[in-house]
């Protein structure tokens, strides 16, 4: 499937409304700006938001040049990578949620949902894709509906944790989905927000500096699926304009499936760059560094934790 050929619209920044900008980088015909006024990293040029189907269609999770590459066949071969991160998210989930009737926005197959139910959890899904969700229901005989969540049928205020994990950076209309989540959420309900941090994590500015490149400025391979490419301070700000108060922090780490799929390749042409790379990517130092840098809440994945900001509540 060829992405550059959707229709496009064009937008302002969606954070602060400015239209001030500075063009980082053109990715396979779409430009990645920032904002000059807010600092919001994004797409000012994107896919049409009607075409939403077809980007999340059977090309996207299975032999796409955006997206995954077999992800079902992805989890069956790295299920023990996946266990450890499922395991994290439920230890994480119990530590900070006030009941388990669970709602997952975006949750292509349902694998993480699959994992919840069999720990008590009562899981709903919500998933764009008609082949996912698919999925999820039939073979894994779970409560998901196709569709966008505000066009399906959910009873309001009854859920206690909302998932929203990879999806907001994708959405051409964050805060009409942060503003069903109010409407969905319990009152003692949490709202759990992951996103990868792209462009300006310090791996991708060591990335750049080395290529002689300004940070911000390397083309991420995520365009155009990704529509906004967030730091923390954006993804809270956005959080917090749509009507979040944000209780915790945490810090996480993307990659180590994409490790095991396709390991980085070493460039010995370069002796010098090649033994870096060496021992980057295969004597451990990346992996040193990640876990070093979770701790420092520098990983690549920003995970945040909210409530509804009109709640009163103290945890
Ligand atoms: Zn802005």
């Amino acid at each position: 499937m060829d992405w550059s050929s959707f229709p496009r619209e064009k937008t302002d920044c969606i954070l602060c409304g400015s239209s001030s900008r500075c063009l980082l980088s053109v990715h396979n015909t779409w430009p990645v700006v920032r904002c000059r006024e807010c600092g919001l990293v994004y797409l000012s040029e994107r896919p049409a938001e009607k075409t939403l189907i077809d980007m999340y269609s059977k090309s996207y999770y299975e032999d796409g040049d955006v997206g995954y590459k077999g992800y079902i066949r992805t989890f069956e071969k790295y299920n023990d990578t996946f266990m450890k991160i499922f395991a994290r998210r439920h230890r994480d989930l119990l530590h900070r949620a006030r009941g388990k009737r669970l709602l997952e926005i975006g949750c292509a197959y349902g694998f993480l949902l699959d994992y919840l139910r069999e720990r008590e959890w009562k899981v709903t899904g919500v998933e764009i894709s008609p082949l996912s969700s698919a999925f999820a229901r039939n073979e894994l005989g779970l409560d998901v509906h196709t569709g966008s969540v505000e066009s399906v049928d959910l009873e309001e205020h009854s859920f206690d944790v909302v998932l929203l994990l990879d999806v907001l950076e994708h959405l051409h209309k964050p805060f009409d989905i942060l503003h069903r989540i109010k409407e969905l959420l319990s009152p003692e309900g949490i709202l759990v927000v992951q996103c990868p941090w792209e462009l300006y994590h310090w791996e991708e500015i060591a990335e750049a500096l080395l290529k002689n490149m300004k940070p911000g400025t390397i083309e991420p391979d995520s365009v155009p699926a990704h529509l906004y490419f967030f730091q923390p301070r954006t993804l809270e700000a956005v959080l917090e304009k749509g009507g979040f108060r944000i209780f915790a922090k945490q810090s996480g780490n993307y990659g180590s499936i994409r490790r095991q799929v396709d390991p980085p390749s070493i460039n010995m042409s370069n002796p010098v760059k090649g033994f870096f790379q060496f021992v980057y990517f295969r004597l451990g130092l990346q992996r040193f560094l990640y876990a070093a840098s979770r701790l420092m809440r520098l990983g690549n994945g920003i995970i945040r934790y909210a409530v509804p900001d009109s709640e009163d509540t103290t945890r």
